[in-house]
């Protein structure tokens, strides 16, 4: 790795991503369907970017937002949950942000909750005084219970969260929740969402005033057109005139359509980019309208 040195003006861009983890392989794959491809470090930590001037960095996902402060990498890609926690934590010290989240990526969906065991009933946030909360995200929680006004304990802890209850190191939990399955298996159910969270794009405070602008406008604009037809299919049909403003009724997700004449006179061909899933039955339903010749197509790539 060469020297890094966060005031010398930079060419290259340095993304810092998970090494392993829930997020490694999809933000690979994002990055990937970006243009960009690397030559994997022999230390497995560095990779140069061959296709264009962006090496990644893998790391363990708590570092990113401190990487980003540091200077030691640009921009990261790292759940909404470990950058508002890392900010938080920041801000109760009095400290700047470490970074900021420059769009959503739409993967590793998960929610920040509240829960506590089974058989207790929830009555509302104000239960939660005199009592011992759990979590990995303190900052987080603190700030939520000041802005509530409830004065609670929180217990933190790197792991295992959600065993505390049973072990009578806390009265309720706050922890990362997907499917919910582990909260179940450990017999605690959510009861608030202080969070809802997905990988986000992070990135400093302040624009870098080298290069490294240009490329990561370049990189958000490649993520646009990658993230915004993730979903997306070119819907293409024959359908009469008439027929039409029935079959557009059909399809609130679509772009406006090209039109196009086919026999000079009452039969339209229509061609038009769908954002939403394009299921079976949705072609059925146009059919019925009037639709002919449906035909679907994977979209490749888009530029704005
Ligand atoms: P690291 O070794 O990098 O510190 P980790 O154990 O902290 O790894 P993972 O468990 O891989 O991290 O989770 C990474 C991110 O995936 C989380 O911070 C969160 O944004 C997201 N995520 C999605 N669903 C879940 C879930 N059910 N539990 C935990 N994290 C989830
Ligand atoms: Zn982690």
């Amino acid at each position: 790795m060469s020297p890094i040195s966060s005031a010398a003006p930079r060419e290259r861009l340095r993304i810092a991503i998970q090494k392993s983890g829930r997020l490694a392989e999809p933000a690979r794959a994002l990055l990937a369907s970006c243009g960009l491809s690397w030559r994997e470090g022999r230390d497995r930590l560095f990779c140069h970017g061959e296709s264009l001037p962006v090496d990644l960095l893998l790391v363990r996902d708590d570092d990113i937002p401190g990487l980003i402060a540091e200077g030691v990498c640009d921009l990261g890609i790292v759940g909404r949950n470990v950058l508002d926690e890392t900010n938080a934590g920041r801000e109760a010290l009095g400290a700047a942000a470490a970074a900021r989240e420059l769009r959503p990526l739409g993967f590793g969906d998960c929610r920040l909750d509240i829960a506590i065991p089974d058989g207790v009933e929830w009555t509302g946030p104000t239960q939660l005084s005199g009592l011992r909360i759990a979590t990995s995200y303190p900052g987080l929680l603190r700030r939520w219970l000041d802005g509530q006004g409830i004065d609670a304990g929180v217990v933190t802890l790197s792991g295992s969260v959600e065993i505390a209850p049973r072990l009578g190191q806390a009265d309720a939990v706050c922890d990362l929740v997907s499917s919910g399955a582990t909260l179940a298996a450990n017999r605690l159910r959510p009861v608030l969402t202080l969070l809802r969270s997905e990988a986000v794009l992070a990135g400093p405070l302040r624009a870098f005033g080298d290069a490294r602008d240009e490329l990561a406008q370049m990189l958000q604009r490649r993520m646009d057109g990658v993230l915004k037809i993730r979903d997306s299919r070119l819907l293409m049909f024959q359908a009469t005139r008439s027929a039409v403003p029935g079959l557009l009724a059909l399809l609130p997700d679509a772009e406006p359509p090209t039109v196009m004449q086919v026999d000079g006179k009452d039969t339209l061909a229509l061609q038009a980019l769908c954002h939403g899933a394009m299921s079976w039955q949705r072609l059925e339903d146009l059919k019925l309208a009037g639709a002919r010749g449906l035909m679907v197509l994977p979209i490749e790539r888009t530029l704005a």
